[in-house]
């Protein structure tokens, strides 16, 4: 009996059982972190072409970083006194966050932790939204 040679994950490295559904085409193993670094790749790989090819996306992006530049040096122009409190990196906060929901749920399975991910944001629009209609901060 030939065993069947599986693929390596092109983020961590690990031999994984592809989906039997997209067997020929997944790259990385299921890991949230591997399929997340996978988004992020190609988001990025997106994001640069659209900057390549489109000179409307191209324009609305310089402004757009123009805009948080100076949003960013009036906040660090008076040494941050008056800000909110220090917060994670964004990148370590998604990761810990979505460790966090791996371990409630007691799953790796990048779907389900995804779908709990999604109501739980789902769960706080709505809280915002409420909170806004009361008025209060
Ligand atoms: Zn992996």
């Amino acid at each position: 009996m030939a065993r069947e040679r599986l693929p390596i994950c092109k983020h961590c490295g690990r031999k994984f059982s592809p989906d039997a559904r997209n067997r020929d085409r997944q790259q990385v193993c299921g890991r949230v972190e591997c399929v997340l670094a996978a988004d992020r790749a190609r988001k990025r790989k997106y994001y640069r072409k659209r900057i390549e090819n489109e000179k409307g996306f191209q324009e609305s992006e310089r402004r757009r970083c123009r805009k948080a530049m100076r949003r960013c040096r009036a906040r660090t122009k008076n040494g941050g006194m008056g800000q909110s409190a220090p917060h994670l990196p964004l990148l370590l906060s998604g990761h810990l966050f979505a460790g966090l929901v791996s371990q409630f749920v007691d799953s790796t399975d990048p779907h389900v932790i995804a779908r709990v991910m999604d109501s739980y944001a789902d769960r706080g629009r709505r809280l915002a939204v409420s909170r806004s209609i009361r008025g209060s901060p």
